[in-house]
């Protein structure tokens, strides 16, 4: 580390930012091709409901190795097709982790049911699966496991606490992990149902828009009625057999994704391999630099997975310092380094205290991360000079925070 980072007076307290602009936690990534690709579906004949959708569906299924894929108008809404698709309602139970957008509980909810919060593991913040086992019941319907920060769940794990469980579907909330892998599987394949979500800040972007894949034919079936009011019989057929008959056979929503968005998606694709080998480039240096600065520990990356890395989550360890997490988060903004916290636990949010009566304590794992996790910065247009602005700029806040009675410590 450079001797003058050890003395520089924090931005906090007046002395000069480690960058003159802020640095983004994520950002999309979009080139002229991008813009090609749109520009010539805006002048055919297709907006919406035509054939992009269809090629972007299956190119994205071809991308993570799934049989079928059902593109909709964002991650929520993919979250909801799963939910109704496997048929959850009121009475139902839904065990979800409290580590993730609230989106990942409020899917049940949308349909009538229960979400039940099953702590987290320490060291990754992923589902632990000890903690759903515990969470089971008779009414419990699916797992909704989250691929925190963009590696897979355990997911052996949890087959295996299903296997006597036909009435229990596995679905992947892997909006964070499109391009991981567990071993030589992909995530798209390792859930009954894996969701993805295509905002900007993810790693390929249609701008909102989202994905449900499944080797389920019937589940694909009727997500795809879902998302088109619950009309058994979609425009382009309707057009090919020359009828006006439609029939609405559940209640759906329009949550159809566009020929616009799809082409942009489809050119997107082509670019996963090389932006999730960036985003592990980025995850490496950050793990070679702060394994010099004890206080900060990124999170454990579970055994045979290829991580394709949304989020870089450290935890900060405030017991070294003299400064809780939201001064060090403060610091480094005054320094223009776009830290963010993923996330709030969702059970702290209002709406389910005051809903379903949880609180503080209900997850203490995840609470207890809650008081220490910082997002950096990650997104694959980061330039060596970002990654090394990060790195000099929580070095900077970490030695200026650094408890006097911590002796310091010999680096390399
Ligand atoms: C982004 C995200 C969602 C929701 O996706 P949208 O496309 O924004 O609706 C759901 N779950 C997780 C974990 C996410 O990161």
């Amino acid at each position: 580390m450079p001797e003058d980072l050890k003395t520089a007076q924090l931005a906090l307290h007046g002395g000069a930012p480690v960058r003159a602009t802020l640095l983004p936690y994520g950002r999309h990534e979009i080139d002229e091709d991008d813009v090609a690709a749109v520009a010539r579906v805006l002048r055919s004949d297709w907006l919406t409901g035509g054939p992009a959708v269809g090629e972007f569906e299956a190119a994205f299924a071809r991308a993570v190795g799934a049989p079928d894929a059902v593109a909709v108008s964002n991650g929520t809404a993919a979250l909801h097709a799963a939910m109704f698709a496997i048929g959850i309602g009121p009475g139902d139970e839904v065990i979800v982790p409290p580590m993730t957008f609230a989106a990942s509980a409020n899917a049940a909810v949308y349909q009538g049911g229960t979400p039940v919060f099953a702590d987290v593991g320490a060291d990754t913040l992923l589902i632990d699966p000890a903690r759903v086992a515990e969470k089971m019941t008779a009414r419990t319907r699916a797992i909704v496991a989250v691929d925190y920060t963009g590696q897979p769940c355990d997911y052996d794990a949890l087959r295996r606490l299903t296997a006597t469980r036909p009435d229990v579907t596995i679905v992947a909330d892997a909006c964070h992990a499109l391009g991981a892998r567990d071993r030589d599987r992909r995530v798209g394949t390792l859930a009954d149902l894996s969701v993805f979500s295509l905002h900007p800040v993810k790693h390929v972007t249609t701008g909102e828009g989202g994905v449900v894949t499944t080797a389920d034919p019937a589940l694909a079936g009727r997500m795809r009625m879902f998302r088109n009011h619950g009309i058994t019989v979609d425009q382009t057929q309707r057009g090919a057999r020359a009828s006006w008959l439609y029939e609405i056979v559940e209640l759906g929503h329009n949550y159809r994704l566009t020929d616009i968005q799809c082409a942009l998606g489809l050119s997107q694709l082509g670019k996963l391999a090389a932006r999730v080998a960036r985003r592990q480039a980025i995850a490496q240096e950050y793990t070679r630099a702060f394994a010099s600065l004890p206080e900060v520990r990124p999170l454990a990356v579970r055994a045979d997975a290829s991580h394709a890395y949304h989020l870089f989550v450290v935890r900060v360890d405030t017991a070294r310092l003299s400064a809780d997490r939201a001064t060090i988060f403060a610091a480094l903004r005054r320094e223009n380094i776009g830290v963010n916290v993923h996330y709030i636990p969702v059970h702290y949010h209002p709406f389910y205290r005051r809903r379903f009566g949880f609180g503080p304590g209900l997850c203490p794992v995840a609470e207890a991360a809650y008081e220490q996790i910082l997002t950096l910065p990650m997104f694959p247009a980061m330039t060596a000079r970002d990654v090394q602005d990060v790195v000099d700029a929580v070095t900077k806040v970490v030695e200026a925070f650094r408890r006097d009675d911590e002796a310091p410590r010999r680096r390399s």
